[in-house]
């Protein structure tokens, strides 16, 4: 069976925990097995998952698992593991996942590949595609021992739908003993949303001159809702931070729109975001090969076309 541990902010899921719960039905599927999601702490209405392609949902409420700690969280998707007999588990590879594999690999002397970004070919034993030395190669990697641990690329894998909630048990076996670290405060950014999760990101390339004309890339973010990004000579030459680097060495997000402002539209930049719904290009230069990438474009200088979309944008909102 797999197992898909579906990742969760507070209540509700992650959007990683959707894609994730995709990719592990669509495994389970060529395994001709089914597809449980393992939620660790408590979620509103975890069945939704069934929505996404989980068969079923095992919900682990035990003492201890309400804040993330790695060692509990080992300890719970372990236990859940066990209960329902999974042999092969797949996390994002997000920060939580990125600590989460290879401790629960190690636990169970699992085959453990990190950076997946396709389904396995069954067809001469198991074989994964992942990417390496920072996307710019690919390797393929057989996966030997009988337990298998896959921690898949963010925004790599199309989520689906699928009718009807999944079927939802319960644990709440106390794994507060587990606990090797506490967390004594938890800082979070007010009013931020996280790039890899956003529906909508604005991103800055070059184009935009210096870091002082970033107040009108922020203003639009926030009247849309969404996160911003950048291309990478911005964040090398220290313009936005490393964080907001989107790309072949950068993130690879996935948003319904993505605004690219002042950018060319390298192949580099492209492997990050190509895979958004709508993107929509502001650049004053008509050949931009960014244009060809794009659903909607606007050629003009961003420092004409950003105001006006603001003003624009505020009197909707109004
Ligand atoms: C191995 C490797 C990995 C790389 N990885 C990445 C990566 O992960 N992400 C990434 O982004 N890049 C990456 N690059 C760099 C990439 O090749 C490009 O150099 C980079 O994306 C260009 O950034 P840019 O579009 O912001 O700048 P530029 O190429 O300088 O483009 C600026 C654009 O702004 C437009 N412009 C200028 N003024 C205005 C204005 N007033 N209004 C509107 N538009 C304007 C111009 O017409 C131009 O198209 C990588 C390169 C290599 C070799």
């Amino acid at each position: 069976m797999v197992l898909v541990f579906a990742e969760r902010e507070g209540n509700s899921f992650k959007k990683s925990a959707y894609e994730a719960v995709s990719y592990g039905r669509d495994l389970a599927e060529s395994l001709g097995t089914t597809c449980v999601a393992a939620v660790i702490g408590r979620v509103e209405n975890a069945g939704q998952l069934g929505r996404y392609g989980a068969h079923a949902v095992v919900e682990h409420t035990g003492a201890g698992t309400d804040v993330f700690e790695p060692a509990v969280y080992t300890a719970a998707l372990d236990e859940i593991a066990k209960s329902q007999n999974c042999d092969v588990v797949v996390l994002s590879g997000s920060y939580t996942g990125k600590i989460l594999a290879p401790k629960l690999a190690a636990r169970n002397k699992a085959a453990l590949v990190t950076g997946v970004v396709e389904l396995p070919d069954m067809s001469s034993g198991f074989t994964v595609r992942k990417s390496c030395y920072s996307n710019k190669a690919f390797t393929t990697v057989q996966l030997n021992a009988p337990n298998k641990v896959l921690s898949i690329i963010p925004n790599s894998y199309s989520i689906k739908e699928f009718p009807g909630e999944a079927t939802l048990t319960q644990l709440s076996t106390d794994l507060s003993g587990s606990s090797m670290t506490q967390s004594l405060e938890i800082d979070k950014q007010a009013g931020k949303v996280p790039l890899t999760e956003a529906e909508v990101v604005v991103s800055g390339g070059r184009g935009l001159k210096g870091p002082e004309n970033w107040g009108m890339i922020e203003e639009m973010a926030e009247l849309l809702g969404a996160a911003t990004a950048c291309s990478k000579p911005v964040s090398d030459m220290e313009w936005r931070p490393h964080s907001e680097h989107v790309g072949q060495t950068g993130i690879t997000i996935k948003p319904n729109l993505y605004i690219a402002i002042g950018i060319s539209g390298a192949i580099q930049h492209l492997a990050g975001v190509g895979g958004s719904k709508v993107i929509c290009v502001i650049n004053t230069d008509p050949e931009a090969p960014f244009f060809k990438a794009a659903d909607y474009g606007i050629v003009g200088d961003a420092f004409d076309v950003v105001p006006k979309l603001i003003n624009r944008l505020k009197e909707i909102n109004a």
